[in-house]
C-alpha cells in the first residue's frame, strides 16, 4: 500500500490585516483595502452577525464574511 499525501489547494487567501478570506484572484481586500495577502492560514470562521459572535469580537471582526482564524 502506498500512502500519498493529498495536497489540498485552498480556494482562498487571507488578508493579513483583517483576516478576511478572498478568492485567489482578488487583488485588493474588499474589507480594508489591503493588498497584503497570505495563503498560509488556518481555520475558517464564517461570521454572519459580528455583534453576536464572541470569537468575531475577539478577532476584531466587524463585518460579516469568511475569515481565517489564524494567519501566518
Ligand atoms: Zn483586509
Amino acid at each position: 500500500m502506498s500512502s500519498r499525501s493529498r495536497r489540498h489547494k485552498r480556494p482562498f487567501k487571507a488578508c493579513r490585516k483583517c483576516k478576511l478570506l478572498v478568492p485567489l484572484e482578488e487583488e485588493r481586500c474588499p474589507n480594508c483595502g489591503s493588498t497584503d495577502f497570505t495563503e498560509e492560514w488556518e481555520g475558517m470562521l464564517i461570521v454572519i452577525d459580528p455583534e453576536e459572535s464572541r470569537l468575531a469580537q475577539a478577532l476584531g471582526i466587524t463585518k460579516p464574511g469568511k475569515y481565517a482564524i489564524r494567519v501566518r
